[in-house]
């Protein structure tokens, strides 16, 4: 089974040797589908990310910056997935989400 949202291998969850866990996490709210274990820790934190925003949920800005956060986490989902080594050879998409990555970092790190 595959994550919906990094596109990597589902992980199974087994307890003496039986695997009673194969359909992943809940990807809701972040992309509708199932994911994977890395994955999920990104799903929690856009909840929480919707749910710490005081503004209006129907505002402009607020839609914004949710698409903008929702964004940047599916990218930091595909470099969680490369990290891992399941990556067999970077495609152009990887290696761009990496070099987004990269200036992203760099342009936090200057706003410090
Ligand atoms: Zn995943």
């Amino acid at each position: 089974m595959k994550c919906d949202i990094c596109d990597g291998k589902i992980d199974e969850h087994s307890h003496n040797g039986k695997v009673y866990w194969t359909e992943g996490h809940n990807a809701e709210p972040l992309v509708s589908g199932r994911c994977c274990d890395a994955c999920n820790s990104l799903v929690i934190g856009f909840r929480m990310f919707g749910i710490y925003n005081k503004e209006d949920p129907n505002s402009i800005h607020y839609r914004l910056a949710v698409e903008q956060q929702r964004d940047l986490l599916l990218k930091v989902a595909v470099m969680q997935r490369i990290d891992r080594g399941e990556e067999e050879k970077k495609t152009d998409e990887t290696q761009e989400t990496l070099d987004f990555l990269d200036a992203w970092i760099e342009e936090q790190e200057e706003e410090e």
